[in-house]
């Protein structure tokens, strides 16, 4: 109501009022929808905790295609390039490793550098786990903050740059390590960046 409330005000009075209004306006548009994302992303953050489906067999070529698919406007108008290796069955809630997913594949387009963006998916069988990994050719992350951004909150660029709330991968974290997983990042700074991600081969009970 607020957002809309402002719209209108900034509709029907620009240029009517003088130009400091006009500016006051159109920051608290600004603001009051940057509100809602961040309620809107902590609303997704809080249900992570809140599902109570069980894990069952999940195929992750199934998943990739409905995040790819949730992501596809982007994809294209961003021309980016996706490939992935065969992708295993795991024992998972599919709709959370949906949105695993797609927030990782999503900030691998966000984050691109000068060259079209490339994403490649694979996941290599290890012992007792699957790892996974999401590749990106972008700007990558200074090694010294690569274990800070899984924190909510916490990002390394500015927001008009690069807009954001900085939950998208403290998503991630908690999704990963509610199948019982861990989550970090290798990458060099204007290289490009992998997420890689485990999940256990025979998972437990979800944790809460
Ligand atoms: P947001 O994207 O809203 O800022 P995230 O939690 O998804 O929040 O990411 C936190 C921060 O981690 C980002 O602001 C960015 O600085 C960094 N980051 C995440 N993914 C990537 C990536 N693929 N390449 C470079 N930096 C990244």
């Amino acid at each position: 109501m607020i957002t809309s409330y402002l719209q209108l005000l900034q509709r029907r009075y620009q240029g009517n009022l003088d130009n400091k209004a006009d500016k006051y306006i159109h920051f608290a548009v600004d603001v009051a929808s940057r509100m809602q994302n961040l309620i809107n992303d902590l609303l997704e953050f809080s249900r992570v905790t809140k599902s109570d489906r069980e894990p069952k067999t999940t195929n992750c070529e199934f998943v990739l295609n409905q995040a790819l698919s949730n992501l596809k406007l982007m994809i294209k108008d961003n021309k980016v390039t996706i490939s992935h290796d065969p992708l295993p069955d795991v024992m998972a809630d599919p709709t959370q490793l949906i949105q695993l997913f797609q927030n990782l594949i999503f900030n691998g387009i966000k984050f691109q550098s000068e060259e079209a963006p490339k994403i490649h998916v694979s996941a290599e069988k290890k012992e007792i786990e699957w790892i996974f990994s999401v590749q990106d050719n972008g700007i990558g992350i200074d090694l010294q903050y690569s274990e800070k951004i899984v924190e909510i909150f916490k990002r390394l660029h500015n927001r008009e740059k690069y807009s954001g709330t900085g939950i998208g991968l403290a998503i991630c974290k908690r999704i990963v390590e509610r199948h019982g997983g861990r989550i970090w990042v290798e990458s060099k700074l204007g290289k490009g960046s992998t997420f890689y991600f485990t999940l256990p081969i025979n998972p437990m009970n979800f944790k809460n």
